[in-house]
């Protein structure tokens, strides 16, 4: 099949004016000028998108597809008070309402063009989910506890976890990987176990540094999150002695515990770190998520974006969790976090749209290891594409697509979204899960968290 359109973006090389992509089974073949493919290929179907731009799918580097049923559930908070409500609305649901609320972020994801996802999950539901709509991504298995006791078998269950996620999943689009809980929330020696389990290459992520209040419990023991942890252990019955202060800023303290270390780790928002924190990053290969929506939102502050990317460090885009930033808008990110940037970032370094197209594609499946892959148009990498559509009247004229993306368009601008040359979305869903009954189920789950 022969993609056309006003645009083609391939972000490994410059733009295309009137561009085709020839698309065979689920890889890209060839992309150039359409007038050039159309004669070389006359007997190849043609899909025109019209005044539109063709793209790399989204790369959305962090997610928790699971929470999205509570999407506004806990609104106008910030970062402490938010995480502490919404874990107590956590016990309340079943494993079939984690499910659902995982398959509508999942379709909330393929109709805002984004084809990967790298999703923390403790349930797994955000793998069933993606397993079923036929997203790419990496999943970790979330695995925690503060209690020293329970080390062993928080790690035999999630080692366990893992296992059988790996045996379930389709290898070729979806792979496991394993992410610590909060560090506040975590026992050191858990950290120690997760470094030694993914010494072989195991895929790591861990959120790091987001918080002032992590950063001020990690290094002075002094937080409401201490206060939580005293009151949920007593509570549980669980031995949770206080925190003792490390002395030290959250990226010093997990280096000291080795999981720096291990070969492939994704730091997600990384806003509290100085330069030296910046230094030990970039000289373990440490890529970042850089989620802007949901740090303003919950008052965390700006990562300090331009440093990261002066000193060589892999930076993608991340959405976060629905229950945070309310939608799986990677557009919305990018205008965002490239807004932020420029009005409180460092003003040497002026970002730009090209970076943040960058960020949202092949930047993202560079932080993910997967840039042989996906990320680019480029023939020989699978067909994860998108369409955008750029004719409204609000971007009309538009001179140039990626500021034309940047500045005008939003998730209901997408017209197409393909995985590995399957059309999941064109308007309409195109796969089996049956959306009418996620929704509905959406609706349902609301009703029950509300009090
Ligand atoms: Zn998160």
């Amino acid at each position: 099949m022969l993609l056309t359109a006003r645009y083609v973006l391939p972000i490994s090389e410059p733009f295309i004016e009137n561009g085709a992509i020839l698309v065979r089974d689920d890889k890209i073949v060839e992309v150039g000028h359409a007038t050039d493919l159309k004669v070389r290929h006359p007997e190849e179907p043609v899909k025109d998108f019209g005044l539109a731009a063709l793209m790399p799918g989204f790369i959305d580097v962090h997610t928790h597809l699971e929470y999205s049923a509570m999407r506004g559930l806990v609104h106008d908070a910030p970062y402490a008070a938010w995480k502490m409500a919404v874990a107590q609305k956590e016990p309340f649901f079943t494993s079939q309402d984690w499910d659902d609320s995982a398959l509508l972020g999942g379709l909330e994801a393929v109709a805002s063009g984004i084809t990967t996802i790298a999703d923390i999950t403790s349930s797994g539901a955000s793998g069933h989910a993606a397993q079923a709509i036929g997203l790419r991504g990496v999943i970790y298995r979330e695995v925690g506890t503060m209690d020293r006791h329970m080390v062993d078998e928080a790690m035999r269950k999630a080692e366990q976890d893992i296992e059988a996620w790996r045996a379930t999943v389709d290898s070729d689009r979806l792979s496991i990987g394993i992410a610590p809980n909060s560090l506040y929330t975590c026992n050191p020696t858990i950290l120690d176990r997760i470094a030694e389990y993914a010494m072989d290459g195991t895929s790591v992520a861990l959120h790091l540094a987001g918080s002032m209040e992590e950063y001020q419990f990690i290094k002075y023991g002094s937080s409401p999150f201490s206060v939580h942890n005293v009151e949920l252990g007593a509570g549980y019955g669980i031995d949770m002695p206080p925190w003792l202060p490390t002395g030290e800023s959250p990226v010093r303290y997990i280096l000291n515990r080795h999981l720096l270390d291990v070969p492939n780790v994704l730091a997600i928002h990384c806003v509290h770190v100085n330069d030296a924190d910046i230094e030990k990053l970039a000289e373990r290969d440490v890529a970042i998520a850089y989620c802007p929506r949901c740090n303003a939102k919950l008052s965390m502050g700006v990562a300090p974006v331009s440093k990261f990317l002066t000193a060589g460090i892999r930076v993608g885009l991340g959405t976060d969790s629905p229950a945070a930033s309310d939608s799986m808008d990677m557009i919305d990110e990018m205008r965002i976090g490239l807004l932020l940037q420029r009005a409180v970032g460092d003003k040497r370094n002026f970002l730009d749209t090209d970076q943040m197209v960058y960020m949202a594609t092949l930047g993202g499946a560079r932080c993910l290891r997967i840039e042989d892959k996906v990320g680019s148009l480029e023939p020989g990498k699978l067909a994860d594409i998108i369409a955008i559509d750029l004719s409204a009247s609000h971007q009309a004229p538009t001179h140039y697509p990626n500021s034309a993306i940047g500045h005008t368009a939003n998730q209901d601008n997408i017209l197409m979204t393909m995985v590995s040359g399957k059309i999941l979305f064109d308007g309409n869903l195109c796969y089996e899960v049956d959306a009418e009954r996620v929704q509905a189920r959406a609706e349902e789950m609301r009703l029950k968290l509300r009090y």
